[in-house]
């Protein structure tokens, strides 16, 4: 008789990374390269949350990441957004692991928190983290809006194949 988890490896390993990306940084890129050396199908998906009051819409965003998946012919990458629960988002794709990334201190208390209430919603999706490569643990979306749109340089903090788009935007008050 066969185990459970051989049908599950004969699947494809499909995984969600879900965030504001709001924009999309190279933290955020050194961990979708991560998650797709380990995953064959990654799902780069946006949060609508009107809560958050981003700078880039929803679509802005979405437009931005799939840009630079087509430039770099990432392989696997599938770009969406979506809003309400997130468990119920990888349910609907079929992901059974999400993939988030971890700074130095200022992600751990968050995630922690999140991890405990989503094992509790859906025990079947696991979550996955990455740890930041020390060179961006300083790094996050708000320092790029903040140098950005003080006109800036933000060259090397966001991939190269959507700078300009990400600069000029900024530059508009
Ligand atoms: P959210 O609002 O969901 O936290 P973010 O766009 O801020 O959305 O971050 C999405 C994910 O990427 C989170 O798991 C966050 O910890 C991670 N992340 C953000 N910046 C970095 C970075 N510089 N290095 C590694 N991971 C990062």
């Amino acid at each position: 008789m066969r185990h459970a988890s051989w049908e599950r490896q004969a699947n494809m390993r499909t995984c969600v990374y879900p965030g504001s990306f709001d924009p999309f940084t190279i933290g955020h890129h050194d961990v979708l390269e991560r998650a797709i050396a380990m995953f064959d199908r990654v799902y780069v998906s946006v949060l609508s949350n009107a809560a958050k009051h981003p700078t880039f819409s929803v679509e802005e965003r979405v437009d931005m990441i799939q840009r630079m998946v087509d430039a770099e012919e990432m392989k696997n990458v599938v770009v969406t957004h979506f809003d309400g629960l997130m468990v119920n988002y990888a349910h609907a794709i079929g992901a059974d692991y999400v993939i988030r990334g971890l700074r130095a201190t200022m992600d751990f208390e968050y995630e922690f928190q999140i991890n405990a209430l989503n094992l509790h919603l859906a025990p079947d999706v696991d979550t996955v983290y990455f740890m930041a490569r020390p060179e961006h643990s300083f790094l996050s979306s708000s320092a790029v809006r903040e140098i950005g749109s003080m006109g800036g340089n933000i060259k090397g903090l966001v991939p190269n194949s959507i700078h300009n788009i990400i600069a000029e935007r900024l530059r508009k008050p």
